[in-house]
């Protein structure tokens, strides 16, 4: 549990940011849990008010406000739109931290988060065996999307298509890695992240060819941890912090020039989250935290800001297949990144871009939203799901492996024949085809 003068210091800092709230509404418009449900206490408006006051409410009704609170993608579409620059995101987090504090967290999350997902070499080694068990109660069910589904009644999985873990994770083919760059290019190190690492390898992997054709020096530590964010928004900050500081020992201090990842929700975490929520960090730490804020980018912002992408020519190539793109919230919403995966994806002429309507509307994934609220989140999901037919494409490609897991339930229970892939999986794709 942090400690109570860290919870009072939250609390402060949260009644400061609320006032800044004029009550208009307008988050109505962009919220995707308020389009599905249309409560007033599932947007940010009304969750704003309860806390508005929250001193009073936690003593009194502590477990309602927590409920009301936990319902929320942490899409963040309100905050992009907000007219008072309110700091929704900052808030429903601090909010959630102050709760969890108060009310302790139950053993189940405890036992989740600071034993497992805290300990990288536990939770990696506990995975392997998920990994090597998992057919006893999976069947696939679709070969296009790679999807499966539960053979056995599950509440967990209840009706859902999802991506099996890897067989092989990417820290078994790459455990560690430290390359020098070419002339004139830039060394970076590479955030793997936990659904990466676990589900998605083969987004590794492309991210290693793009390096390093563009002679990328690459620094991979072993037993990288993840970036906290599953705890954070459960209200762990112990959790949170005890990863945050593993991945410091890994990357802090080390001489690269840019922390690069693919995952949206990885980089926004560590840009956004990192410096906001450690609990009394040291001098060190602090400035640790604040050069990796300044290196973080997505692979994307890499390639067409830093590296340059070389688009390959047109010449001979096959008639164009149709592609579209899905913003992850946490890419545009968080940080502004649209356009750099757009360039990325229009490097290889084997597809014709194609935008969706609504592109940058939430998929309904929201990481734990989706375990606790999976009804809804599937119906946001839809939505998405139907845009994406609508384009006529035969690829969705997105930043991020857990809308990629939130696209493939969707297009997988639809049966429809469009593939998933991540942007730097199409622009390897384009290299590999090079004479
Ligand atoms: S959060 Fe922003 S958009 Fe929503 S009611 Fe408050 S001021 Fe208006
Ligand atoms: S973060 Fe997303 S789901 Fe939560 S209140 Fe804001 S718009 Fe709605």
């Amino acid at each position: 549990m942090p400690k109570m003068k860290a919870l009072a210091q939250l609390l402060q800092e949260l009644e400061d940011a609320l006032v800044v709230c004029m009550r208009c509404g307008l988050c109505q418009a962009v919220c995707p849990l308020f389009a599905e449900t249309g409560r007033e206490a599932d947007v940010a408006r009304g969750k704003l008010a309860l806390l508005d006051g929250l001193m009073q409410e936690m003593f009194k009704d502590p477990y309602g406000v927590y409920e009301r609170l936990d319902r929320c993608l942490l899409c963040g579409s309100c905050a992009f739109s907000c007219p008072s620059g309110v700091r929704v995101l900052d808030i429903f987090i601090k909010a959630r931290a102050i709760l969890s504090g108060y009310l302790g967290l139950s053993p189940v999350k405890k036992a989740v988060f600071r034993r497992m997902l805290a300990n990288p070499r536990l939770f990696n080694r506990l995975l392997d065996w998920g990994a090597r068990l998992q057919g006893i109660f999976i069947k696939p069910v679709d070969d296009l999307l790679g999807s499966s589904c539960s053979r056995v009644l599950s509440p967990i999985l209840a009706g859902r298509h999802f991506k099996p873990l890897a067989q092989t994770p990417f820290h078994r083919v790459v455990p560690s890695l430290n390359t020098g760059p070419g002339a004139g290019k830039p060394k970076v190190a590479f955030f793997v992240g936990c659904l990466i690492d676990k589900i998605f390898p083969q987004v590794g992997d492309a991210v290693l060819q793009v390096l390093e054709h563009h002679g990328v020096g690459v620094f991979l530590p072993e037993e990288q941890g993840c970036c906290g964010i599953p705890a954070l928004s459960s209200g762990d900050t112990a959790a949170f912090n005890q990863l945050v500081r593993h991945n410091l020992r890994k990357f802090g201090g080390q001489p690269f020039d840019y922390l690069v990842t693919a995952c949206a929700t990885c980089t926004a975490t560590i840009k956004k989250l990192w410096p906001m929520m450690v609990l009394d960090p040291s001098a060190e730490e602090k400035a640790q935290i604040a050069d990796l804020v300044e290196k973080t980018l997505d692979i994307s912002q890499l390639l067409v800001e830093k590296v340059g992408l070389e688009p390959a020519g047109s010449e001979g190539v096959a008639p164009a297949e149709i592609l579209t793109y899905h913003d992850p919230c946490h890419l545009k919403k968080s940080l502004g990144v649209a356009a750099p995966p757009r360039a990325v994806l229009r490097a290889n002429p084997r597809y014709r871009f194609q935008e969706m309507a609504e592109a940058d509307w939430c998929c309904g994934s929201g990481g734990s939203f989706n375990l606790q609220n999976y009804e809804v989140s599937a119906a946001i999901g839809r939505r998405k799901r139907d845009h994406i037919l609508q384009s006529g494409c035969a690829t969705v490609a997105t930043s991020c492996p857990a809308c990629m897991l939130q696209l493939i339930d969707t297009l997988s229970q639809a049966g429809a024949k469009v593939k998933v892939k991540h942007a730097v999986e199409v622009y390897a794709e384009s290299l590999k085809s090079r004479p």
